[in-house]
């Protein structure tokens, strides 16, 4: 640190991103990316685009917004486009949050929401999940604050049902509640439908998992015009130019090629329903998961135990430190060869330990 920082930042534990090791190749199950390549449509698009990188992009996103909002059946006004799904839930921090409103969301969810708060040096309040790891909405029904869910939440994958999530928004008129739905494509609700009846909601979703495209940051809100408006306020005054032109185009083609995104999904729920059926078989117990990982513990081997004997034998996955979460580790679903070479290998080393 230099002595120049200033205080705010110098406070700030920042953000850790799953680990990429160089040492070796490793079958990567620890940050939540798709295993399947992105669509062969999207690619064309833009591979065409690349001709035109010396241009800036459309800073208003024209076409991509409006691929998104017939998409999901809102007005194009409705929609804002962002470098990844951070950007737009930061937009949100920056928009809503300041020291009389503070941050709320759950003990144990998306580690950023924390950070998020930090930088922006605002006040939040984490509330406790149930001994399950469920959300106990009644917790956020007097709060003063702007409420994050994740839905599904992560690391858990547990959903709330959309009748929740409504007693929530209808109980915080007077505050924005973000529902952030980066894995809601693998088996949540989308609170979408819910936009025209709360001028509270936005919600935000990530081309990141479900669409293939973690490495060409596209992510997106949805809410009221006026929610869009605010945000659009936080976008042009910090980075008009968030979503490049190459991602623009990825992203158009990701949408309009529904059935391979389909297909993916579908392939990623089987290959889920495998492994948890092969862990239970040797005896792990896990969080009904409806994202594209699974959190799941076993009485034989502790979380942190197991995580550095996957990766010693070649297999990534996610081990998150904290009092509730250390017994367990996050399996990202990866293709069924991936999978079943991870199933071998925990059977391989809990059969070493007994
Ligand atoms: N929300 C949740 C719950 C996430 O797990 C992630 C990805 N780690 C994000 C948002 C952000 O994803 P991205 O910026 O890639 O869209």
């Amino acid at each position: 640190m230099s002595k120049f920082l200033n205080e705010k930042i110098s406070k700030l534990s920042a953000y850790v991103p799953g680990e990429q090791p160089k040492d070796k190749k490793y079958i990567k199950l620890n940050t939540n990316e798709s295993p399947f390549p992105p669509s062969k449509m999207a690619m064309k698009l833009a591979k065409k685009e690349l001709e035109k990188v010396m241009l800036y992009p459309d800073p208003d996103c024209s076409e991509l917004i409006k691929t998104i909002a017939d998409y999901y059946g809102v007005k194009k006004e409705q929609v804002i486009v962002s470098n990844g799904s951070d950007e737009v839930l930061n937009f949100a921090f920056i928009a809503y949050c300041d020291d009389k409103t503070p941050a709320i969301f759950p003990d144990i969810t998306y580690g950023f929401y924390k950070v998020f708060a930090g930088v922006n040096g605002v006040p939040y309040k984490e509330i406790p999940l149930k001994d399950d790891f469920s959300i106990d909405t009644n917790d956020y029904l007097n709060e003063k604050g702007v409420i994050f869910i994740a839905n599904p939440n992560a690391p858990t994958g547990i959903k709330l049902p959309l009748e929740k999530i409504e007693e929530i928004l209808s109980s915080n008129r007077e505050r924005v509640v973000v529902i952030d739905e980066a894995y809601v494509d693998f088996g949540g609700e989308s609170s979408i439908s819910l936009i025209e009846k709360y001028d509270n909601l936005l919600v935000t979703q990530t081309f990141s998992k479900s669409r293939s495209m973690a490495g060409a940051r596209l992510g997106f809100g949805i809410a009221s015009e006026k929610i869009i408006q605010d945000l659009n306020t936080v976008k042009y005054s910090t980075n008009p130019y968030n979503v490049n032109r190459v991602t623009a185009c990825l992203g158009i083609g990701a949408i309009k090629d529904d059935k391979y995104f389909k297909k993916n999904v579908d392939k990623i729920i089987e290959n889920r329903v495998f492994t948890m059926v092969e862990l239970k078989k040797m005896g792990f117990e896990f969080t009904p998961s409806n994202a594209n990982f699974i959190f799941a513990k076993t009485d034989k081997m502790g979380g942190e135990e197991l995580y550095l004997k996957l990766k010693e034998k070649g297999i990534l996955i996610r081990h998150l430190k904290g009092e509730r979460t250390s017994n367990y580790i996050r399996i990202t679903i990866g293709s069924m060869d991936q999978m079943k070479k991870f199933i071998e290998t925990v059977k391989e080393i809990l059969g070493e330990k007994v």
